[in-house]
């Protein structure tokens, strides 16, 4: 690689081994004179992590990337102020040499890439020392990404010119930044829906009662049905996720009715009249007991 290419091996698709190799079987040539064309800059990609709830609004975030930039000392030309890349004289500004060979096979004749200019025609007698040749310059930079509202676990942005400087006045590449949601302490999400655990006590699934379900934008009063069975599920319109595509989704309570673990003397005495006003003829438990049942089976 010489000296112009020394920074360019970051297309991705040319230049690989066996494009080479293939080259040197089938004779395949580059277009004859003059310098290579200008070279797209490197698409680039960053992960980016957003709450629920930022997914859910749409939010902006600062990233830091490092990207090669334009060098701002040579502008881009690899040559020390006052000179300018020359000719190479290997090639003679061709970019490739022509080799015959002799092999067991016979003799034939070969094309490859020059290897004083690496393919780029020119030379740069006084590279400039800020690049070093190349034209281009490591950077730090801040990027604003504005992540629109509902976008999910693995969606690509795309920001067109936000990823490194072309070579010789090629254009720049994009940025890709591929979106990961947090996971949340309350918010399960199934496409635009959300989900939620809700405990109601055995009392409230019994009775009917007014509380407050969570949402992305804080409690909302629900009432919950007498009669209310564990594991029952019920909808609130619109309090789910936006959707690129479609309208916002639902929030789908799951109620979970908490048996009580412990009772008081009290509350013992009124579960059992309870069940007696019902009919049942409840043999309570110990505790103690029933806890080494437990640990006897396990
Ligand atoms: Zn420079
Ligand atoms: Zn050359």
């Amino acid at each position: 690689m010489g000296a112009l290419r020394d920074h360019g091996g970051s297309n991705p698709f040319g230049g690989s081994p066996f494009e080479d190799i293939f080259d040197m079987f089938f004779g395949r040539e580059r277009p004859q004179g003059g310098e290579p064309g200008p070279e797209r800059g490197t698409d680039l990609r960053v992960a980016l992590e957003v709450t629920l709830a930022e997914a859910a609004t749409g939010v902006e975030r600062r990233i830091a990337i490092a990207r090669e930039e334009t060098c701002p000392v040579c502008f881009g030309t690899g040559a020390e102020k006052g000179s300018a890349p020359e000719t190479c004289p290997t090639c003679r500004g061709a970019g490739q040499v022509r080799y015959s060979r002799r092999t067991a096979f016979g003799s034939f004749s070969q094309v490859s890439t020059c290897p004083q200019c690496g393919g780029a025609a020119k030379v740069i007698p006084h590279p400039c020392v800020e690049c070093r040749g190349s034209g281009r310059a490591r950077a730090k930079r801040e990027i604003t990404v504005k992540v629109p509202a509902g976008v999910e676990e693995g969606t690509r942005l795309r920001l067109p010119g936000e990823g490194e400087a072309g070579m010789r006045g090629g254009e720049r590449g994009d940025l890709y930044v591929d979106l990961a949601i947090a996971p949340h302490a309350i918010f399960s999400r199934r496409g635009r829906d959300l989900h939620c655990e809700v405990p109601v006590s055995m009392a409230q699934a019994a009775l009917g009662d007014e509380i407050d379900v969570p949402t992305l934008e804080g409690p909302v009063p629900l009432a919950i049905p007498p009669g209310l069975q564990p594991g029952a599920t019920t909808t609130v319109r619109g309090k789910g996720m936006p959707s690129l595509r479609d309208g916002r989704g639902d929030l789908i309570v799951h109620f979970q009715v908490v048996i009580p673990e412990e009772l008081t003397k009290e509350e013992e005495r009124l579960l059992l009249q309870f069940g007696k006003l019902r009919g049942e003829d409840i043999k309570p438990q110990k505790k103690t007991l029933l806890g080494k049942f437990r640990s006897r089976l396990s």
